[in-house]
């Protein structure tokens, strides 16, 4: 059954059961620590940042059930949300992305450090040891459009080595995030560009689209690959894309943050189309139009909540 929340989300996949990943093995629910009892790194895996972004607790449950083990190092699989998750409705999907604030929007040291009540801080409090001694860490998220899938490098030359070893989805961005607080793709040693250690953020597709889980899943394992920590047999039988297309970097130049409570763009954007001529007026905010500062701009994940102070869009330019 497809049901039409809204034009744009077709629910064709609905949350996975994870209760019997809750328990785990790690003294905290929804985390399970492999453990090869051999010298690697600590790779980390994590899904459901977003509560409403499924595709990366079908990609644990799928590792789960391929009982995916390492043979060096160590391999954390983790729910980050899971009580924005279970807060899922069917008949308002999108509401479940968080239950108090952003869990997305509170890594760093200050913010982790400073009591505040939301139920994400709190989560995010209890996930911080995971995250602040991982080696490698995968982020699994998608997008409330059908946009193409991306790479969210970050800042740093050694993520965009990364996506580049991880050779899929075909599109990375070169970003800064958000405004309204740090990422937890971007904590602590991530954005430091004196250490190794190094994280990835992937944006599979839309929230409940099957491609989105396929995406998810590719990405894992390629990204498990370049790791080093699982045995590279046991990944190339699972691998389905052969020779995904040459990649492509976009730098983010700059958000378009709204400033009125009219804000409209001028056409159905989904993201990642190029709009070849500068100036071109893409929306509206209020009476002033909003137009494109270059030649061949490139719309980056248009936003669904077009009120002041968050942004409408990030333009981006393809620099190779
Ligand atoms: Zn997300």
């Amino acid at each position: 059954m497809t049901l039409h929340v809204s034009q744009i989300a077709p629910l064709e996949v609905f949350p996975p059961d994870i209760s019997a990943y809750r328990k785990g093995n790690a003294g905290v629910d929804y985390v399970t620590v492999l453990d090869s009892g051999k010298p690697g790194p600590h790779v980390m895996i994590n899904a459901l940042t977003h509560g409403n972004e499924i595709c990366g607790a079908w990609t644990l449950d799928y590792l789960f059930r391929e009982e995916v083990r390492p043979a060096r190092g160590r391999l954390t699989l983790s729910f980050a949300n899971v009580d924005a998750f279970h807060a899922f409705d069917a008949a308002d999907p999108f509401t479940s992305r968080y239950l108090d604030e952003d869990f997305n929007r509170l890594w760093t040291d200050e913010v982790l450090a400073a009591p505040r009540s939301s139920r994400e801080w709190q989560r995010a409090r209890v996930l911080r040891p995971f995250v602040a001694e991982a080696d490698l860490l995968l982020d699994i998220h998608s997008m409330h459009l059908p946009s193409p899938p991306l790479l969210m490098c970050g800042m740093q030359e050694k993520a965009i080595a990364l996506g580049r070893a991880m050779g899929y989805p075909q599109h990375m961005v070169r970003d800064w995030g958000h405004a309204a607080g740090r990422r937890m793709r971007d904590y602590g040693a991530f954005d430091d560009p004196a250490s190794p250690r190094t994280a990835m953020l992937v944006e599979c597709g839309q929230h409940w689209e099957h491609k989105a889980v396929d995406v998810a899943i590719e990405s894992t394992l390629r990204f498990l690959r370049h790791c080093g920590v699982v045995e590279p047999d046991w990944i190339a039988e699972r691998l389905t894309v052969d020779d995904p297309p040459p990649q492509q970097l976009v730098e983010v130049s700059g958000p378009v943050t709204i400033k009125t409570d009219d804000f409209r763009f001028v056409e159905d954007y989904q993201g990642m189309e190029v709009i070849e001529r500068a100036n071109t007026v893409i929306g509206y905010d209020g009476d002033e139009e909003v137009r494109t500062p270059f030649d061949n701009c490139i719309l980056i994940m248009p936003g669904r909540q077009l009120v002041p102070g968050l942004s409408a869009v990030r333009l981006g330019r393809l620099v190779d």
